[in-house]
This record gives structure tokens, C-alpha cells and sequence, in this order.
């Protein structure tokens, strides 16, 4: 998808500081970090937001919710926070479907 900032970053056309990388998923730290540790999980085909998700995307869904939580262990995040924002409200402002992964201080509540 032209313009959109994390399909660039999966193309390599942006560079990122990356956790890991296959054919369907790149991680990488967030640029603005909300806690000392905080890292997207991303599908590199372009997905709006997980609203856009079908039954076929069922698998790879998963698979970002176990990377995160193995990513998140290989790095020692100890406890984290799995979001995902889905709309401006909720505050989403990359409209290309990611998993944030946040941790390594006392979250607040939600909201
Ligand atoms: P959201 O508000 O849920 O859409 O989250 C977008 C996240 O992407 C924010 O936490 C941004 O700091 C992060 N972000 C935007 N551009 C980049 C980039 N080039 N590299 C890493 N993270 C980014
Ligand atoms: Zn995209």
C-alpha cells in the first residue's frame, strides 16, 4: 500500500530497529516508546486495522500474539501489555494493522 509507513518499514524502503523478521511478520521498537520497553508486532501485508481481519487471517492473528509474548521473553520485558488500537478513537494513528507490545514499568489502567 502506497504511503503507509509499515508496509515501507516491511519492504525495507524505512529502516527500523528490528526484532525479527519472516515472511509474513516484522518486529521492530517503537520510535516514541510509552514504556521502557515497547515494541510492534506487524503483519507485513497490509491490513487497515484488525477490523479488516478475515477467517483466513486466523492464523496469522496468532502468530503475533505468540511472537509477542516470545519476543517479549527473548528480551526480558518481564511483564507486558498486548494492545491492539482499532480507530482514531481508540487512538490509532498507523492505519496498517499492528500489536503493540509494552512493558518493563507499572502500567496505569486502561483507557
Ligand atoms: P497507533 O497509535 O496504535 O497507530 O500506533 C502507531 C505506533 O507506531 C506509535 O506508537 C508510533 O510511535 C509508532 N511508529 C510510527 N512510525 C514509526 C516508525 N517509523 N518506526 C517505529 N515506530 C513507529
Ligand atoms: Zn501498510
Amino acid at each position: 500500500m502506497e504511503n503507509c509507513v509499515f508496509c515501507k518499514i516491511a519492504t525495507g524502503e524505512i529502516p527500523a530497529r528490528k526484532l525479527y523478521e519472516d515472511d509474513e511478520v516484522i518486529a521492530f521498537w517503537d520510535i516514541d516508546p510509552q514504556a521502557p520497553y515497547h515494541f510492534l508486532v506487524v503483519p507485513k501485508k497490509h491490513l487497515a486495522s484488525t477490523t479488516a481481519l478475515r477467517e483466513a487471517d486466523d492464523k496469522l492473528a496468532g502468530k503475533l500474539l505468540r511472537l509477542g509474548a516470545k519476543l517479549a521473553q527473548e528480551n526480558n520485558v518481564g511483564d507486558f501489555r498486548v494492545i491492539f488500537n482499532n480507530g482514531p478513537m481508540a487512538g490509532q494513528e498507523v492505519f496498517h494493522m499492528h500489536m503493540h507490545v509494552l512493558g518493563g514499568r507499572k502500567l496505569g489502567k486502561l483507557g
